[in-house]
């Protein structure tokens, strides 16, 4: 006989590594918990980017001492009881193995009270070690300490600690963003990393993912289905800027994202992906959360029928008598752009702002008409045009994941005696060790994937920072239209005088038509 029955440790084991990747998906798993447990305040701790030590406190119901024992058991859940339940699902967590998973694999000591007496266990290796009273204040605490110390090949798989404390940092703004109302801090050897407070859902995106987000952003505000939708002029290469929440859990759901992404139509260049935060609420019997052991992926029931939904209300929002009053930074004086004879003839127009109606897009040229009045835009100039301008310097945007720079010893040594310079002009770095560097705050002309080549280009120009940056963001990939008439707009209003743009008259193209002829019957 060969085939024999795992013990249960080893069990655990194997299921930590399919629940329990890295101690990020430990802080999700005891977040759920903590959120379940109806916590209105979660405290997070960690040492070593998790790998010492994750401790969380929260004020939830708590447990009683015979609780304290069982939450470490393999499907030991207070979720749900019948199959049935899983059609039903209210809480975040169903499936009463994550404890376990991470009791096989780290040292636990856990201290929770109902709110009468407390209960303290520690168990180790997923072996209970201890159990005894304690005190404490209604809610529980997890300490987990040596993460993977029994599973010496899954530690050598793990990345560095300061990766493993970003990846943290995400898990707990993904969970900020979905539960407004709960009071989160993290801390890491107690050093504050973020505190959100209690508050409305824009508060919390605007704390996170900072005001400039939330400006370009339309709000969604159906019944079951809301949140900020991005401007598209906010798009990234990719789609980290995506918090899609179903059912109040982040998920990935991929054809949701693409009804998102529809919706924005040719707002939208290719291959630039729309950033959202949104929340879609479905009958819990017509999703089914239970196929990823890390809750990551739902299926839909009516796929189709919710792509449809998502594609139209999304679209809806950028119909274009909404798209083109967003308000810009500040409104500047518009008789300024306007025609002397039209000033005469409509006096009135000043106080009504008038609508700059698209024409066409030609290359790198935008045509847009004003009041009866032709314009030409050169949109690689007014980008760059925009970029100088007072307005936009000295405005960066905390980024959510800092990036991480390596360079070379001698561009190194050039980029530490210009920080403050780089920063006033958009990128916000600092020293990170020897010849690395953090950048986490931006301009939002300098996106995100182009930081290392603008830094580069002024590397390789040896001119002044802020030109080679501005000339940078002006050799812009291929312009959207409705980049095109953003950027039209702003340049109107922001920098009125500056030859970007040309009026085009009637006689104009007359001339240029007659010179045409005169030209070609010379010829
Ligand atoms: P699940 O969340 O899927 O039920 P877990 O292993 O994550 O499984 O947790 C097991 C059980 O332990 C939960 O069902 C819950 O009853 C209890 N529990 C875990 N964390 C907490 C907490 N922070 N507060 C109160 N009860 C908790
Ligand atoms: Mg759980």
């Amino acid at each position: 006989m060969k085939v024999r029955i795992l013990k249960e440790n080893v069990i655990n084991q194997i299921a930590a590594g399919e629940v329990i990747e890295n101690p990020a998906s430990v802080v999700k798993e005891l977040l759920e918990n903590a959120i379940d447990a109806g916590a209105k305040k979660i405290q997070v701790d960690i040492r070593g980017g998790g790998f010492q030590l994750i401790r969380i406190s929260d004020d939830g119901e708590g447990m009683d001492g015979d609780d304290a024992l069982l939450c470490f058991e393999r499907h030991g859940t207070s979720k749900i009881r019948t199959a049935e339940d899983l059609h039903a699902l209210h809480s975040m967590g169903f499936r009463g193995e994550a404890l376990a998973s991470v009791c096989s694999i780290s040292k636990i000591r856990l201290v929770t009270s109902m709110g009468t007496q407390a209960t303290e266990v520690l168990a180790t290796a997923g072996k209970i070690l201890r159990k005894q009273t304690a005190a404490r204040a209604r809610g529980t605490t997890f300490e987990i300490r040596s993460l993977f110390f029994n599973t010496p090949a899954r530690k050598r798989f793990q990345k560095s600690s300061t990766s493993s404390q970003t990846e943290i940092t995400k898990v707990m703004t993904k969970m900020a963003l979905s539960h407004p109302g709960i009071h989160l801090t993290l801390t890491a050897g107690e050093k504050p990393i973020f505190e959100v407070r209690e508050g409305s859902l824009k508060e919390r995106v605007e704390a996170l993912l900072g005001k400039e987000f939330l400006n370009g952003a339309r709000e969604m505000k159906e019944e079951n289905f809301s949140g900020y939708v991005g401007s598209p002029l906010d798009a990234r290469s990719n789609r980290s800027g995506q918090y899609l929440f179903i059912n109040h859990r982040l998920v990935q759901c991929l054809p949701v994202s693409f009804a998102v992404e529809e919706g924005y139509g040719t707002r939208l260049s290719t291959r630039r992906y729309p950033t959202f935060v949104l929340f879609l609420e479905i009958p819990p019997d017509e999703i089914d959360v239970n196929v990823h052991p890390q809750k990551r992926e739902v299926r839909l029931q009516n796929e189709e029928k919710v792509r449809a939904f998502v594609q139209q209300k999304v679209s809806a929002l950028f119909a274009p008598s909404k798209s083109y009053v967003q308000p810009v930074a500040k409104p500047v004086d518009i008789p300024l752009v306007l025609p002397t004879k039209l000033q005469e003839d409509t006096p009135q127009t000043f106080f009504t702002e008038p609508e700059l109606i698209a024409v066409g897009l030609f290359g790198k040229f935008y045509f847009a008409e004003k009041e009866e009045q032709l314009y030409l835009f050169d949109l690689a100039a007014a980008s760059e045009q925009l970029f100088l301008t007072e307005e936009n310097r000295n405005v960066t945007v905390p980024m959510l994941f800092p990036l991480h720079l390596d360079f070379a010893p001698h561009e190194a040594k050039k980029i530490r005696e210009h920080l403050t310079e780089m920063e006033e002009f958009g990128i916000s770095i600092r020293s990170f060790g020897e010849n690395s560097f953090i950048v986490d705050a931006l301009s939002p002309h300098i996106p995100e994937t182009r930081v290392r080549e603008f830094i580069e280009e002024w590397l390789g120009e040896r001119g002044e920072v802020r030109k080679v940056f501005a000339k940078a963001a002006s050799q812009k990939k291929k312009f959207s239209r409705y980049e095109a008439h953003e950027l039209a707009e702003k340049i109107l209003r922001i920098c009125p005088d500056r030859p970007v743009y040309k009026p085009i008259r009637e006689e104009d193209l007359e001339r240029f038509i007659t010179n045409q002829k005169v030209s070609a019957s010379a010829t």
